[in-house]
């Protein structure tokens, strides 16, 4: 038996050191991980459970990229975030036994179409087309765990053109990383290739054509993203 078509390959993410590719299954994003950046949003935080929503795999984007302003939105808005990718499964595991299922860690960017997020809070709907955006998963390559080391107080940042627009720390997390780990894996059986998108810190705003985005973690490889034009 043949495919009737020629199977979309199978996204991957680079790992720093190595000439290897980590395959990538899964893209969950958290919101409203950020105190400040849920005020911004005029929410709040919910500290009973986290929420999530997903990005195809194949909306992924390699990191240094040049990508169209996508169709369909004039509020095209940056998301700089820290990424968490599975190495082993996890289901309905306790916190305290996560981190040893985590291969490594990256910098990624949740782009999103806030205009058409926005209808859709207003309207009840889901978010799919508001964030589940042509090449608006954009990572950068990974740093196995053991080389990151602990999650502290490590800072997270975007700067747009040169100019500081998000910063942060990752202990500012409301949810942080085993914690997350643990609520995920009781809604499902995660496995190796999984992703994390933990949730962006408050600064998020508009991007146009022309612009470079580029995004850190102290620790990590960075990321970056130069804006197209609209196709
Ligand atoms: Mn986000």
């Amino acid at each position: 038996m043949a495919f009737v078509f020629p199977p979309l390959p199978k996204p991957a993410l680079p790992v720093t050191g190595s000439d290897d590719l980590y395959p990538v299954g899964r893209i969950f994003c958290v919101g409203r991980n950020y105190v400040a950046h849920a005020t911004e949003m005029g929410n709040e935080v919910d500290r009973e459970a986290p929420f999530y929503f997903t990005k195809s795999c194949h909306h992924l984007a390699q990191s240094g990229l040049t990508c169209a302003y996508p169709p369909g939105t004039h509020d095209y808005h940056h998301e700089i975030e820290f990424v968490v990718a599975l190495g082993a499964d996890l289901f309905r595991a306790d916190a305290a036994a996560t981190m040893a299922a985590v291969y490594g860690y990256g910098v990624g960017l949740d782009m999103t179409r806030r205009d058409l997020q926005a209808q859709a809070k207003e309207t009840r709907r889901p978010w799919d087309i508001s964030k589940d955006i042509e090449a608006g998963a954009v990572i950068g390559a990974l740093t196995p765990r053991a080389r990151f080391g602990e999650i502290a107080g490590q800072k997270i940042a975007l700067t747009v053109n040169g100019t500081l627009r998000q910063e942060a720390v990752l202990t500012d997390m409301v949810w942080p990383v085993d914690r997350l780990l643990e609520h995920l894996s009781c809604l499902y059986h995660l496995r190796a290739g999984d992703i994390v998108m933990m949730g962006t810190p408050a600064g998020v705003a508009s991007v146009q054509a022309g612009d470079v985005l580029e995004g850190v973690v102290e620790g990590l490889a960075p990321v970056s993203l130069t804006l197209g034009p609209a196709e």
